[in-house]
């Protein structure tokens, strides 16, 4: 579970990031959905603790990980990344990738590698290299790699923007599933509506720095609180 609270980043004196509130449940998606620059990855890089905010504090599991005095380093925070530009180890088997971050012994490594590498329909890939997948099947392995520690958060800024337009669908629905069996609470940053409409459980509407809104994608589909959140949400078909 993820709880950040009034959380503000400022840069040569503008807030572009202003007294943002969000929490996430287990097992649930959340976007935070906007226009670019308007302070989504600011808002991740925070959480994820490779930044640090002016005010405001983050839990994860009910537990602070950060405020302006306290701060848990990234690798103490329980958060699995996927980031856009976030690429596999290249010199290392799509097996050896995925066991990457774990602890334990071997046989454990290994049993909890292939069972990530099945949910990502993966398995047959295990001893291959990344430059022998395609970028779909890359994507795979990188999701299988953040949630092979079992984190209680994923956060994801933008994690299908390199990928073809036709299989973005299918992948979108594929790793939607996925993170549900393994119950994460997911917070997937994304400047396209119709992305946030398929995936979130909750939509976070983000417009300079602020959430103007937030609720079902529903919800702010059909009653978007004003007039540019409404022509946001207008190029959708
Ligand atoms: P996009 O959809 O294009 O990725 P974003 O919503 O992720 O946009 P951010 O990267 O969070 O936007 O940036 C928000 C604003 O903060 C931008 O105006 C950006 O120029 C500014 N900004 C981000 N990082 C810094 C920094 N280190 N120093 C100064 N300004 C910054
Ligand atoms: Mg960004």
């Amino acid at each position: 579970r993820l709880e950040i609270r009034n959380l503000r980043r400022t840069f040569q004196g503008r807030n572009v990031v202003d007294d943002v509130s969000l929490a996430v449940m287990p097992g649930q998606v959340t976007c935070l959905l906007g226009p670019s620059g308007c302070g989504k990855s600011t808002t991740l890089r925070m959480i994820a603790g490779v930044d640090m905010q002016d005010a405001g504090e983050i839990y994860v599991d009910g537990a602070l990980v950060c405020d302006t005095v306290h701060r848990v380093p990234p690798e103490g925070r329980s958060i699995g990344l996927m980031f856009q530009d976030f690429a596999l180890f290249p010199h290392l088997s799509v097996a050896a990738n995925v066991a990457f971050g774990l602890k334990g012994s071997k046989a454990e490594k290994q049993a909890r590698v292939e069972e990530l590498l099945e949910k990502v329909d993966l398995l047959g890939a295990l001893k291959k290299f990344p430059h022998e997948l395609s970028g779909g099947e890359q994507q795979r392995v990188a999701l299988a790699r953040a949630l092979a520690p079992r984190p209680s958060v994923m956060l994801m800024d933008e994690p299908f923007s390199g990928l073809d337009e036709r299989l973005k669908d299918d992948i979108r629905d594929s790793t939607l599933e996925v993170l549900k069996a393994e119950g994460t609470a997911v917070l997937l940053v994304t400047h396209e509506p119709d992305e946030a409409m398929r995936m979130a459980d909750e939509i976070a509407l983000m417009r300079d720095g602020k959430i103007v809104q937030q609720g079902a994608p529903y919800n702010i589909y059909n009653a978007p609180v004003d007039k540019k959140s409404a022509a946001f949400f207008s190029d959708i078909n």
